[in-house]
């Protein structure tokens, strides 16, 4: 085992169990856990063959909550999520609550795969630009022993036959855990689409990952990451596309929590 897998199994292995919380943060319920408990339980769910829709909600996330209302509906449709950085953290905070942990998808991931591969649960990888989710899927089959990705597939689909057959493929694969990644909203409206058709038991909208694992996109440097300024690196990284998301977008996060801490801090929780 290689010592990056080795950490990730200790990290597994630690978990103590019953650690999950459910609270409420700006109207939608969030599983306020670990890394480490909710990889074990996702995997568990899909051992179980449990079906299991999944998201992570971060400030980007809260601004398209409150501007989208089929994406709202989407997040509540949802049996987990997690709550994803900073700014989700100094909400909880305006809440009265410490959360456990950042549970984001980007730190998940390899953890994930290290205890699907462990458990012998086959992944499926959508979403990204052509050949990024294969790259992401050869990447970590090499960092991950045993892990066994039983399909991909890019995530611009064109038309319903496309998605049908991408769904047949999916379906196929055997897989018990799909990532979607097709970022926030559109990964989460077409897991709230599509559910009913899948028969993969673990579904989770994973956002960008894919671009990073499979090498196309650097990941910030862990002090960055620490510091809770990803979102710095990534607007460094994709200033054109990101811009608005960020700039204005950690502005109106902040003012809205501002607002509602004023106006109305029922509506915090
Ligand atoms: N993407 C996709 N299909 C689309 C639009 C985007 O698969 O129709 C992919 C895109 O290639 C990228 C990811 O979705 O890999 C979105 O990344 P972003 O960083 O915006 O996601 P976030 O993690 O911030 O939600």
């Amino acid at each position: 085992m290689s010592s990056a897998a080795t950490i990730a199994r200790r990290s597994t292995a630690d978990a103590r169990p019953s650690v999950e919380r459910s609270i409420r943060l700006f109207g939608l319920p969030i599983a306020d856990t670990t890394i480490p408990q909710a990889t074990l339980w996702l995997v568990q769910q899909a051992r179980q063959g449990r079906t299991t829709s999944v998201a992570f909600l971060n400030a980007h996330c809260v601004n398209v909550a409150y501007t989208r209302p089929e994406y709202r509906h989407a997040m509540t449709s949802m049996d987990r999520v997690y709550a994803d950085g900073v700014g989700v953290r100094i909400a909880a905070q305006w809440a009265g609550i410490e959360l456990q942990d950042n549970v984001n998808g980007t730190d998940l991931f390899p953890v994930l795969c290290e205890e699907a591969a462990h458990a012998g649960v086959g992944m499926f990888f959508l979403g990204a630009s052509q050949g990024i989710a294969a790259a992401a899927a050869d990447r970590m089959q090499a960092r991950t022993p045993g892990l066994q990705i039983r399909g991909t597939h890019h995530g611009y689909i064109a038309d319903p036959a496309a998605e049908e057959r991408a769904i047949a493929q999916i379906n196929a694969s055997g897989a018990g855990i799909l990532l979607v990644a097709m970022g926030v909203p559109s990964q989460e409206l077409w897991i709230a689409r599509n559910r009913h058709r899948i028969q993969v038991p673990v579904v989770i909208g994973v956002g960008g990952l894919f671009d990073y694992y499979s090498g196309r996109i650097p990941r910030a440097p862990a002090p960055l990451r620490k510091a809770g300024l990803e979102w710095a690196w990534r607007l460094a990284q994709e200033p054109r596309r990101l811009a608005r998301r960020y700039l204005l977008g950690n502005i109106e996060f902040l003012a809205r929590l501002a607002w509602l801490r004023l106006t109305a801090p029922a509506a915090l929780n």
